[in-house]
């Protein structure tokens, strides 16, 4: 009898235990497992009321210590780093993204950890945004000092694989078909420092895939939404021969402004996202390529690999720009000849294609002329928003108005299911499950482990 109440204790014990574990388990894991049962799932943010989203694909988590520029307003920054390509953003709604970092030498180095420091507000510790074009060390060189210091919630990566020796590339899962490789060290380096976890927060690290829409940068609310969205690079004949390629042609805008970048990027990628350009007029399909239309204007246009003759052809600026607008238009040359670059940059070819279709001198901005470049987007004398070059020098260029946007550009975002009007959360249905039979458990434990000893003694095991 003894043997057969220890047994009961135990039993009973183990079943107290295990629910403790499915407790756990459904605290930690309550999302995953919502997402796994269908409880919750994804869509377009534009089908759904704000109050049912439950989280943003490009949510940021953490301690948020906001930069300058959150009373509305947009700075682009390309910093002057020699030979390579870095550029800032003050956000309107107080974000920060950093499109590249520099080469790897000190005083790129120095360049960009100066602007930060200063440029940004002295509390200024994260960025929101990191993304790297591509894994030449010209543009990832310096970045893993700059996130090491300054990690980022969310960092796009390109599709690149690192196949340094010893190293495991992290996120060698999440890369896409006809990924390219990389054996550098630099590279490397701003890999480990992109994945790092920090006391606030493991980044989101992305591999930038511009057939993904949901990887869509919005920020800002109404009037002051602002977006980036990836348009290449799109694989059309498979894998790309030359690195440069696995860059992304970006378009950021805000308030009708359209900023392009590019990193390296090289004709074959800007033929492949013209062509795109070209069979989204016909095609049928609403999608973010139908915003070129023959009266898109892109106002400020960063030159391809850093004004290489390879790059910024004809043809991508005819998608860019209206004739008009390409002569309104600044172009940006993050470059310096000197600053041991062989090939040069920039080609006379390309600021000779520039000047043939009537741009101004003085709207060609180089980093090797000017240094720091920094263009504005910011309420004028008159009230109204225009493009300022400087801090000064006030020169609007009348935006187009802003294309509507297609529907399928908006985040996805996770909503949970419903049933006769009741959300359907894994929480509340498992815990109060639990509750239950802890509640049962404990009757049973009263019932038969405390049986023999009761006052009354009618304990079961009296039998
Ligand atoms: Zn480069």
């Amino acid at each position: 009898m003894q043997r057969r109440k220890k047994l009961t204790l135990i039993t009973d014990l183990a079943a107290l235990a295990i629910i403790a574990i499915a407790l756990a388990v459904s605290m930690a894991w309550s999302r995953d497992i919502e997402l796994k049962l269908g409880l919750l799932y994804y869509v377009s943010a534009a089908d759904v009321d704000e109050k049912d989203i439950v989280v943003l694909e490009q949510k940021t988590d953490g301690v948020r210590v906001s930069a300058s520029g959150s009373d509305g307003g947009l700075s682009v920054h390309y910093v002057d780093v020699g030979q390579g390509d870095c550029c800032i953003m003050e956000l309107p709604d107080g974000k920060t993204m950093i499109i590249d970092g520099a080469n790897r030498f000190n005083h790129h180095k120095t360049a960009v950890m100066d602007f930060i420091k200063n440029t940004l507000p002295s509390d200024f510790k994260y960025f929101d945004y990191a993304i790297l074009t591509h894994a030449d060390a010209d543009h990832c060189g310096s970045l893993d000092d700059v996130l090491n210091a300054y990690p980022a919630y969310v960092v796009y990566r390109p599709n690149v694989k690192s196949t340094y020796a010893g190293f495991t590339d992290p996120g060698a899962d999440d890369l896409l078909p006809y990924h390219d490789e990389a054996s550098s060290a630099t590279y490397k380096d701003f890999l480990v420092s992109a994945y790092k976890t920090n006391d606030d927060f493991t980044p989101q690290v992305i591999v930038t895939d511009a057939t993904d829409d949901t990887q869509t940068i919005y920020g800002g609310d109404g009037d002051d939404e602002y977006t980036l969205t990836f348009y290449s690079p799109l694989y059309a004949n498979g894998a790309y021969s030359d690195a440069n390629n696995y860059s992304s042609i970006m378009i950021f805008e805000y308030r009708g402004f359209k900023f392009a970048l590019s990193g390296d990027a090289e004709k074959e990628n800007e033929a492949e996202f013209v062509a795109k350009v070209e069979s989204a007029k016909t095609d049928g399909v609403t999608d973010k390529y139908d915003v070129f239309t023959d009266t898109y204007n892109v106002n400020v246009i960063k030159a391809g690999h850093h004004g290489s003759r390879t790059s910024t052809s004809q043809a991508f600026l005819d998608v860019l720009t209206t004739e008009s607008g390409a002569r309104s238009a600044y172009y940006i040359f993050s470059c310096n000849a000197d600053d041991g670059n062989k090939y040069g940059h920039p080609h006379a070819e390309t600021l000779d294609r520039l000047k043939a279709m009537g741009v101004p001198d003085e709207n060609i901005l180089r980093t090797d002329r000017v240094g720091d470049i920094t263009l504005s987007v910011r309420v004028d004398d008159n009230g109204e928003y225009s493009l300022f070059y400087g801090d000064n020098a006030s020169k609007p260029i009348e935006p187009d108005d802003p294309p509507e946007l297609p529907p399928c550009i908006y985040p996805e975002v996770l909503i949970y299911r419903e049933f006769m009007g009741i959300k359907l959360k894994w929480g509340v249905v498992a815990w109060s499950g639990y509750a239950a039979l802890v509640i049962a458990a404990a009757l049973h434990f009263v019932l038969t482990g405390n049986g023999g000893k009761s006052a009354n003694g009618k304990g079961r095991e009296r039998k």
